[in-house]
């Protein structure tokens, strides 16, 4: 489904490189695989083993970094970040990486997540005399490190890191110093990889195929990484009590070339579409995937059941960000923008049509709606995923509560208000079963809590209306 239509939009993407002469052009190709996680702005900063040098801009990541740009960008380590922002969390100031020079030196920051105590560490951090550039939770991370009493920076993050609550990879640079967190649960996927002799990490390992890298391991929940001169030296910082990597990853934010903790993106999708179609058999001629990230469900649906799959629907390549905007009138005119049925596929023919989520419900009924006018004589819309009713604090802009279709209405009533002759969703265990990791406890070393409401780590009050994600 289509991500800006949906109302369930990726959080970001990082990419960071130690250790190679060309780092800022490598984070370029890194940043630009890892597009589909947020259009909305990049920055790319860069180390000399003197000094830090910066460029961002609201965009993506052609429109940032032209030839010109690059020209400016020379060193041999460089993190970049790649940005969704929610409504009223924009701004140039925002994109990241963030960067803070000081006497002591320079700081690079990028993340992708969400801090679920971002608000409370805010308000403790400027009643003691911090005052803030962005509205970004990001650099929260950045003050605590600052005000840590250790002459050692990687003390300093070491010290800082079992402060924050909730999902967060970072990549944080000094002029002779890269290092990577991961959140005591894992939330957010995040990788490392070798080029060479340089050490790379990226939140999906799509990058790493794109750059030539050679994948090493993903980063332990809790891990911090420190590359410098002397190599690279690994210390966990929080015993993590449990793993709870993000299911939508899954199901549909990663790139189906990616893998995550081992599981191939393509391969799980499939697998959910086959669970699919063992606990929904349907009476029909065709089926189709709303694209792109429905494709390799539908596939699997239809290798599952036998029924043939086929390309009802088509997507517009060309239309640009003009279209990505959040009003509910703009996505509307933006469904049919985007994608159009395809005739001479669905016209008189029972259609199963396959998505990965339903959030609004708005967009699904359009779909059906469409597919109706094209002639479909059924449409039955099964999703391979369970319900969405519970918003997600994590870094995915799942909207509100009461914005959640499934968290109001039964699978009876979205139904009937998305105009389908009728409406699966998968189950729980079928979801686990199908993504097929072997991990321990009843959640598979999963976070499930927009499914569940079962939130793997506390919760905050602030974070219910936390505007800014990332
Ligand atoms: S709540 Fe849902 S979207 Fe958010 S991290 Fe957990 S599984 Fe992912």
């Amino acid at each position: 489904m289509l991500a800006e239509l949906k109302g369930l939009n990726e959080e970001c993407g990082v990419f960071g490189i130690w250790g190679h002469p060309e780092a800022a052009q490598i984070t370029y190709y890194g940043l630009h695989s890892l597009q589909h996680r947020g259009q909305e702005g990049t920055g790319i900063v860069v180390t000399d083993g003197e000094q830090l040098k910066g460029r961002k801009g609201e965009g993506l990541v052609t429109e940032i970094f032209t030839a010109d740009a690059m020209e400016d960008l020379q060193g041999v380590g460089a993190i970049g970040h790649v940005r969704y922002a929610t409504a009223g969390g924009g701004g140039y100031e925002n994109v990241q990486p963030l960067l803070f020079q000081s006497q002591s030196g320079g700081l690079a920051l990028a993340h992708n997540g969400n801090l679920v105590n971002a608000d409370a560490l805010r308000n403790q951090l400027e009643a003691q005399g911090s005052i803030f550039q962005t509205s970004s939770d990001t650099e929260v991370l950045a003050h605590l490190i600052k005000r840590g009493g250790f002459s050692q920076m990687r003390d300093r993050v070491k010290n800082a890191l079992p402060m924050l609550k909730g999902a967060y990879a970072f990549l944080i640079m000094t002029e002779t110093e890269f290092m990577v967190a991961l959140d005591p649960h894992g939330l957010r996927p995040l990788s490392l990889g070798r080029l060479g002799d340089a050490y790379v990490v990226a939140s999906e390992t799509c990058a790493f195929d794109i750059i030539g890298a050679e994948f090493v391991r993903d980063i332990l929940p809790g891990e911090l990484l420190v590359i410098d001169a002397d190599g690279l030296h690994s210390e966990m910082y929080s015993m993590s009590s449990s793993t709870a990597i993000c299911t939508m990853e899954y199901i549909y934010f990663s790139r189906p070339d990616s893998n995550i903790h081992g599981i191939n993106v393509h391969a799980a999708r499939k697998n959910l579409g086959k669970q699919l179609a063992k606990e929904v058999p349907i009476q029909a001629d065709v089926v189709t995937g709303v694209p792109d990230s429905s494709i390799s469900a539908a596939i699997g649906y239809a290798e599952e059941s036998g029924i043939p799959y086929e390309m009802g629907l088509i997507k517009n390549r060309y239309v640009g960000r003009t279209f990505i905007q959040p009003s509910q009138s703009l996505r509307e005119q933006g469904v049919k923008m985007k994608l159009s049925p395809v005739r001479g596929i669905v016209e008189g023919k029972r259609v199963i049509m396959v998505d990965d989520s339903i959030v609004r419900g708005t967009t699904s009924r359009r779909i059906v709606k469409m597919l109706k006018e094209a002639g479909a004589t059924e449409v039955h819309v099964v999703i391979s995923s369970p319900p969405i009713q519970n918003p997600c604090f994590y870094g995915i802009d799942t909207s509100t509560r009461e914005e959640l279709i499934a968290s109001e209405h039964s699978v009876e009533e979205i139904r009937e208000l998305i105009g389908a002759d009728s409406l699966t969703f998968l189950s729980v265990e079928g979801m686990l079963e199908a993504i097929g990791r072997n991990e321990p406890g009843e959640t598979r070393g999963q976070c499930l809590a927009c499914f569940t409401g079962k939130y793997p780590t506390e919760i905050y009050p602030q974070a219910v209306s936390a505007g800014q994600k990332c």
